[in-house]
């Protein structure tokens, strides 16, 4: 959807207020997992599952340079990836995901990570979140990513109404230009990290703290 199909709402007034006040604060639109390739990145976001991204990024480097790619990670050996990947938790389920992704990536994608949302979502293990994440950090397409952070600041804000991600993922899409999703959802995450904690947001303190009180309906935090 382009900009001037977005219609005209309340909320897509909100939602274009909010990303010019925080995109420029967090400027820094990518990924915190570190990563040199599609596939490594898509491996790095099925391990941050309940995981922080600092951990994935403590046991990435020797996954990698053991398996740096889907053939090499479908062909190792589960025990093998689970012993690295343990730190992570439920490394279990983790490994078999990777495995069994990197097996389909062979079979269906040619070696490749698909480049679409709808591809990516029929690999074990990968959802919205990751999908998304992947699209936008890999292929520049416009991605909304929705983890806890987004998730629990787009409720407090009064974006949407139910914690469920796909919805606030729709919600934010129907009401931005596409060529601002990436960095809004970017900003909204270190914005949930750095500001809108899920303890302590700022504006429990002082509501001069958060840049977007003005915006915010703080629905669900105290002393409102
Ligand atoms: S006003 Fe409070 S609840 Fe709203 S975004 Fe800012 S820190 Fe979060």
């Amino acid at each position: 959807m382009e900009m001037d199909a977005i219609e005209k709402s309340p909320l897509s007034i909100k939602l274009a207020k909010i990303h010019e006040i925080l995109a420029p604060l967090w400027p820094d639109a990518v990924p915190l997992l570190h990563y040199r390739t599609c596939f490594e990145l898509l491996c790095s976001v099925v391990l941050s599952a309940q995981c922080t991204d600092e951990q994935v990024n403590a046991v990435t480097p020797v996954l990698f340079s053991r398996f740096p790619d889907a053939e090499s990670m479908a062909e190792a050996d589960i025990a093998q990836i689970e012993s690295i990947i343990r730190p992570t938790g439920f490394y279990h389920a983790k490994a078999r995901h990777l495995s069994e992704s990197a097996k389909l990536i062979m079979s269906r994608f040619n070696g490749q990570v698909p480049q679409t949302i709808e591809e990516l979502v029929t690999l074990p293990g990968v959802g919205r979140k990751t999908a998304n994440l992947v699209v936008s950090a890999c292929f520049g397409t416009p991605g909304v990513i929705v983890d806890t952070h987004v998730m629990r600041t787009a409720i407090r804000m009064g974006i949407c109404d139910k914690p469920d991600p796909e919805l606030i993922e729709m919600t934010i899409r129907k009401n931005l230009p596409e060529s601002q999703l990436t960095a809004f959802s970017h900003a909204l995450n270190r914005h949930g990290k750095h500001v809108c904690s899920a303890r302590k947001p700022l504006c429990l303190t002082d509501l001069q703290r958060c840049p977007v009180a003005g915006l915010c309906e703080r629905i669900g935090v105290a002393n409102r």
